[in-house]
């Protein structure tokens, strides 16, 4: 598995295999082609389907010239839905073609170039033989990440907390309408109003982690920073959670670096062995895995064991399993900013029946078996159901891409 680096990345939405990757992809192209006069771009499969809602085009023009053309086409790559291909001209001659796939949470894959993949630093790749690993050594699911991660992993924890962190005061704040055709009302600020101001308490708890989440699925569909946890469309759930932990249950912010790091594992394996895309997996992939992480998270801010973490997690992903990614005029609005706030408050009950549960009986399902059956669903999933705007509610409200 890769580096936890890799799936916590500090960029600007509305989504990772969309805005994120297909501007990572065209940098890269640009720093190694920077003599070039100009570049043409085609857009495949949900990238041309969903493209223009989640702005792949402006990121690739900003990114590689205001001349770049750009073509949608109507079919798709069969290796992965979110296919690119890159086409470098100098002194009017085409003098090289590459094609990328943005495979989720901001990581592109190179066909036709030396462009390197990030290096595994994990020697494991399910999470029984992690555990295994860890109780042999007697260490904790932490201990294990700075095992194999750098030296610097920890300040790039904090980094990515106080990313996090920002990104959740900022939706805070602002108001509005959130940018393209749906206007919808921005509502995290007087959703936390609301919380402070009802006199029920357990609605108030629930309502301030829906706020956090809320706040951060909005700052990202106006394309402001986020950090993908696992993805810019799923990036609400993870922060809402470690915040609630911050303001309401004063854990300070050495202990939650920890709990993020827990995280990053899990997903670390559902992007190893499924996929974290919703062009590829469904809505389950993303706000799935999202919970998942953020379940074990909680679940270690609980000081549960390592088999109830995983229980918290498994959970986590099970009861967003078949979950469709139907975006309404391909925008990162509709259903995903409301999805971000059930994703949140699943987060914690899941590791709340964990830590109930895990005592009265076993789980029968381990994390690695959902994982599998994740992959299999996303399969089996209909393609108007992967982040492709022809079914579901962007069908039903008749929106086409970007419209
Ligand atoms: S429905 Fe889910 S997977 Fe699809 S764009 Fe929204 S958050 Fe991402």
């Amino acid at each position: 598995m890769e580096s936890i680096r890799q799936l916590f990345k500090i960029g600007f939405g509305p989504s990772s295999s969309h805005t994120m990757g297909p501007q990572i992809a065209s940098s890269q192209i640009k720093e190694i082609y920077h003599d070039a006069d100009r570049f043409e771009v085609d857009l495949y499969g949900s990238l041309a389907l969903t493209g223009k809602g989640h702005l792949t085009d402006y990121i690739i023009k900003k990114t590689l010239g205001e001349d770049t053309v750009i073509h949608f086409k109507s079919d798709a790559l069969s290796y992965h839905p979110n296919g690119m291909r890159f086409y470098v001209y100098k002194d009017n001659e085409l003098i090289k073609t590459i094609t990328a796939y943005s495979v989720g949470g901001g990581e592109v894959e190179f066909e036709g170039s030396d462009i390197e993949k990030p290096q595994e630093v994990y020697p494991h790749h399910h999470l029984n033989e992690i555990i295994t690993y860890i109780e042999d050594n007697g260490i904790s699911f932490y201990d294990y990440v700075l095992n194999y991660e750098d030296e610097d992993i920890k300040s790039y924890l904090f980094e990515v907390l106080d990313a996090m962190f920002s990104c959740v005061q900022n939706g805070l704040k602002h108001e509005g309408v959130i940018p393209g055709r749906l206007k919808l009302k921005r509502v995290a600020k007087a959703m936390y109003q609301q919380a402070i101001n009802t006199r029920r308490e357990s609605e108030r708890e629930r309502l301030l982690v829906s706020s956090y989440a809320y706040a951060v699925a909005e700052e990202n569909a106006c394309g402001n920073r986020i950090v993908t946890a696992p993805t810019c469309g799923a990036s609400g759930i993870l922060p809402a959670v470690l915040y609630y932990c911050y303001k309401q249950l004063n854990i300070p912010r050495k202990e939650l670096i920890k709990a993020l790091a827990v995280a990053g594992l899990f997903g670390n394996v559902i992007k190893k062995n499924a996929t974290i895309s919703g062009a590829d997996g469904g809505c389950q992939a993303e706000v799935g895995s999202a919970c998942a992480m953020a379940a074990a998270a909680y679940g270690w801010i609980l000081e549960l064991n390592n088999s109830l973490i995983e229980y918290a997690a498994e959970m986590g992903l099970e009861h967003n399993l078949g979950l469709t990614c139907d975006p309404v005029g391909g925008y990162v609005q509709i259903p995903c900013i409301e999805r971000n706030g059930f994703g949140a408050l699943r987060a914690i009950d899941a590791a709340m029946y964990a830590k109930q549960l895990g005592y009265l009986r076993k789980n029968k399902v381990s994390f690695d078996s959902i994982v599998k059956v994740m992959k299999e669903t996303g399969k089996d999933l209909n393609s108007a159901y992967k982040e492709t705007s022809l079914g579901g509610l962007a069908k039903e409200f008749g929106l086409k891409d970007g419209d």
